[in-house]
């Protein structure tokens, strides 16, 4: 709906999408930095499909950002794990890369000639990607207190993510540029507060300190790690990332709330409206997955047939697709959305028309005159064969978790959305799930409503043998499918 809409107007693309009251005009664009605390809005023109397509690559990091927070992936296994998607959707090289791949200083982006024609080798214009998504989000994310609080959690790990692998160098004249406002210790405050000082650098095995107003490092001070002092932290050198984190999280806050207030002024805007609401329903919505370009598990489509369905079920089968494989079994029938969910999915694992035939007619108990009438034109639809010829795509688990609830005797939706917790919990011991802490965590996942990260959970427990489980979170049922299938 929304690209349908989208591409409507793309006879309007370039435009120019920027708050004109946050604006500050200059004709060039320079990044000196990789890392950035998103202090000023960027200006430049954008095309639409440039604004979606960014915004939607930021989305697709944080959300793999928040499935492993909530999966308590451990810091370090967090980064390592991260970094094939941010390679993929946000990368960013250090200004040392770019003084590499250039002898000159680092280019500009010119804007003084029209739109940006975005080159994705271009160091600078990937940070401007990086910015612009940013800001982007921002608009998206403003709009509630659970949104806000979700968008600064993930974008303040990715930025301890970048500032952990980035140049030491670069990272001092970086921390050295954002007007942080510490001050330095002088000697005579060394000299008084010696003592404590001592101790502290003795345990942090670094002797320079520097001082802010204490509220500005809760963390720290909970933890015992400054020296409190006259409303004073003094503040050990080695503690200079956690305090210009702190920073860029409580900076983000409040440019949050600042971006609310410039909302209303944005719902005038039609093209805008549709996009930033789409984008609103949350990190999950956007999927890494894309069935297209799969098109079915590869070599399976001689493997896959109707007499064989039956012996994938519970092996490689998500939830949502086992519960109305069974509910099919168990009532002979399945009622129109679980009919479109399972088609689809069935479609997409490699089952060819033909023997979808097969298999709808062998599990449906109806006489063959009201199966041909009612039922076999609708899965030569389903595959494109008649009516408008659409080769219709699988569900997302967004689309499924999002769309309409089953009713009584019907199968369809997440389960991990619709199941009570003893339904929940028989399901995931059929799955051979029997520990008391892995289903505590899975309930805490659903209780949350991260449906998809509880699934991909299932997924992980359910396939220890696949050692890239942790390659991106599930957000397709055919995804689970696929990456199981592969296994076997
Ligand atoms: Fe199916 Fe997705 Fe729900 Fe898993 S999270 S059960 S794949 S809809």
């Amino acid at each position: 709906m929304f690209r349908q809409n989208f591409k409507r107007r793309r006879a309007q693309e370039k435009r120019h999408f920027a708050d004109s009251s946050l604006e500050t005009h200059s004709a060039t664009l320079t990044y000196p930095y990789r890392l950035n605390f998103y202090d000023t809005p960027p200006t430049l023109e954008i095309t639409a499909e440039e604004f979606e397509q960014w915004a939607i690559d930021r989305m697709r990091v944080l959300g793999e950002i928040e499935s492993r927070l909530a999966r308590n992936f451990p810091p370090k296994e967090l980064e390592a794990s991260l970094r094939p998607i941010l390679d993929k959707y946000l990368p960013l090289g250090s200004n040392a890369s770019m003084a590499r791949a250039s002898s000159s200083d680092p280019t500009p982006v010119d804007i003084k000639n029209g739109p940006l024609h975005f080159d994705e080798n271009n160091e600078q214009h990937k940070r401007l990607k990086d910015h612009y998504s940013h800001f982007i989000l921002r608009l998206a994310f403003c709009r509630s207190q659970e949104l806000r609080k979700r968008f600064v959690h993930a974008e303040t790990v990715l930025f301890r993510i970048r500032y952990n692998s980035d140049d030491p160098e670069e990272r001092a004249a970086f921390a050295q540029s954002c007007n942080l406002a510490w001050d330095p210790v002088t000697d005579s405050e060394r000299s008084e507060l010696s003592k404590k000082l001592d101790w502290l650098a003795e345990t942090d095995k670094d002797s320079s300190f520097f001082k802010v107003d204490f509220e500005r490092v809760p963390d720290l001070v909970a933890d015992r790690r400054v020296v409190l002092h006259n409303g004073k932290a003094y503040v050990p050198r080695s503690q200079l990332q956690s305090f210009v984190q702190t920073e860029f999280s409580s900076r983000l806050d409040r440019a949050l709330l600042q971006t609310v207030r410039a909302l209303p002024r944005l719902e005038e805007d039609d093209r805008l409206v549709p996009l930033l609401n789409h984008l609103a329903v949350g990190f999950e919505a956007f999927s890494t997955y894309d069935p297209a370009q799969v098109g079915g598990v590869p070599g399976s489509a001689d493997e896959i047939r109707a007499s064989n369905v039956d012996a994938l079920v519970d092996a490689h089968y998500p939830l949502c697709m086992q519960t109305m494989h069974r509910g099919l079994v168990s009532t002979k029938h399945l009622r129109y959305n679980a009919r479109l969910q399972y088609g689809n999915f069935l479609k997409w694992i490699g089952l060819s028309v033909d023997e979808a035939l097969i298999f709808w007619r062998s599990h449906f108990n109806v006489p063959e005159d009201k199966f041909s009438k009612e039922y076999r034109y609708n899965i030569r639809h389903q595959y494109g064969l008649e009516g408008s010829r659409i080769n219709y795509r699988p569900h997302s688990c967004a689309e499924i978790i999002n769309g309409p609830l089953p009713a009584r005797g019907e199968f369809h939706g997440c389960p991990y959305r619709t199941f009570s917790t003893d339904t929940l919990v028989a399901s995931l011991q059929r799955m051979g799930i029997n520990d008391t802490q892995h289903l505590a965590e899975i309930q805490g996942n659903v209780a949350r409503r991260q449906y998809h990260v509880a699934c991909t959970q299932v997924y992980e427990l359910t396939h220890p043998e696949d050692t890239k489980k942790y390659d991106e979170t599930i957000t397709h049922p055919n995804q689970y499918f696929e990456r199981s299938y592969k296994q076997k």
